[in-house]
């Protein structure tokens, strides 16, 4: 019987730990070039990159939105070769040109993906300060339009408005409404429920982020979904976790000699 039971053991050791270690070569070789996507409601998709940070790969979401003949994108995958792939899974699945993209902010989870869309004549569309930074960043400029700092318009059946609440996590950040499903795409000014932490603040404005997020959750206090820049989506619930985390950090930093 103990023989059997060893048996079993080292049977279920070899299953689980050898493909395990397979799984985690390949992974590491290709998450940096692919892709996911989720979809969230009637022609509205998140996709999620990675991005290496603090020597994990951390997952970054994005929003694909589908009109009639056109589709619209609200920021781009990581890098260059995600965005790529992004372009062929769209092509393959709708069999319609992505022609817009709205970086909500000038890093790389947002604007990495620049080149790869001017080479196919998509158009990026940034407000002024994102341009400015995502050029001093070396992302590229934006090439089209710069939306102003609150603005409505129509896309296919769904109403879209681009909101700048103030400084947070950047001093340009901006989120993304979908009016119908009522879907915030909060960029990397909202944190997911997973997470404490306040990530990268090498840009952040921290003594403005918790009034922008206020203003946030003040503009749009029927959202169904908020969609953190990394991370699981969540509800509205999602503003205040993320005024807690940074009101936590302020109150544990060092005072300034
Ligand atoms: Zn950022």
């Amino acid at each position: 019987m103990k023989k059997h039971i060893f048996m079993f053991a080292c049977c279920i050791a070899f299953c689980l730990s050898i493909p395990a270690a397979f799984a985690q070569e390949r992974d590491s070789a290709t998450t940096m070039r692919s892709v996911e996507f989720v979809k969230m409601a009637d022609g509205v998709w998140r996709h999620i990159s990675h991005v290496w940070y603090m020597g994990e790969a951390v997952p970054s979401n994005g929003l694909v939105i589908e009109a009639d003949n056109e589709l619209l994108m609200v920021d781009t995958p990581c890098n260059n070769q995600q965005t790529d792939s992004l372009l062929r899974w769209a092509d393959k699945t709708f069999h319609k040109p992505l022609r817009k993209v709205i970086a909500t902010h000038a890093h790389g989870d947002r604007v990495g993906g620049i080149e790869t869309l001017q080479k196919h004549g998509i158009d990026v569309w940034t407000t002024p300060l994102t341009g400015e930074w995502s050029v001093k960043r070396g992302f590229g400029a934006p090439n089209k339009a710069i939306l102003p700092n609150d603005t409505t318009f129509r896309f296919g059946k769904f109403t879209l408005r681009v909101f700048f609440p103030g400084a947070g996590h950047t001093v340009d950040n901006i989120v993304v409404w979908i009016a119908e499903p009522r879907i915030v795409a909060g960029g990397c000014l909202i944190k997911t429920a997973e997470t404490q932490s306040v990530g990268f603040i090498g840009d952040a404005v921290l003594n403005e982020w918790s009034n922008s997020v206020r203003k946030v959750g003040e503009q749009f206090p029927t959202a169904s979904v908020v969609v953190p820049g990394h991370g699981a989506p969540g509800g509205t619930g999602l503003f205040q976790h993320t005024i807690a985390i940074i009101e936590k950090h302020l109150k544990q930093r060092p005072p300034k000699k």
